[in-house]
């Protein structure tokens, strides 16, 4: 099951990149498992050339199909914009269809 979110995640990644002309950049994207993710449901950081995107083994599993999907559109906005919350994720986040993207998105509940 667990695996099966992160195939699903890995095809919101391609076309969050795809739409945003960036279609390479998926390749360069790690998803993974985390276990101390206890407030936000996901959270990413760069290592060397790749993006590692962590997702909360505790929390995604709670969250609503739509909160998974932008979870996964926000997250890799910051992969495409360099992080941050600022006016390149916000312009990332409106190409893949978030025109009023909140600027932090936390489904922790
Ligand atoms: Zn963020």
């Amino acid at each position: 099951m667990k695996d099966e979110n992160l195939a699903a995640a890995y095809e919101i990644a391609e076309q969050v990149c795809a739409c945003n002309g960036y279609a390479d950049t998926v390749r360069g994207i790690r998803f993974s498992w985390c276990n101390r993710l206890r407030r936000s449901i996901a959270n990413c950081r760069r290592v060397g050339e790749v993006w590692e995107i962590h997702l909360s083994s505790r929390l995604f599993p709670l969250a609503s199909f739509d909160e998974c999907v932008e979870t996964v559109v926000h997250e890799v906005c910051h992969t495409l914009s360099g992080g941050g919350h600022g006016k390149g994720w916000k312009e990332c986040m409106a190409r893949a269809g978030y025109v009023n993207a909140k600027d932090y998105y936390v489904a922790g509940r």
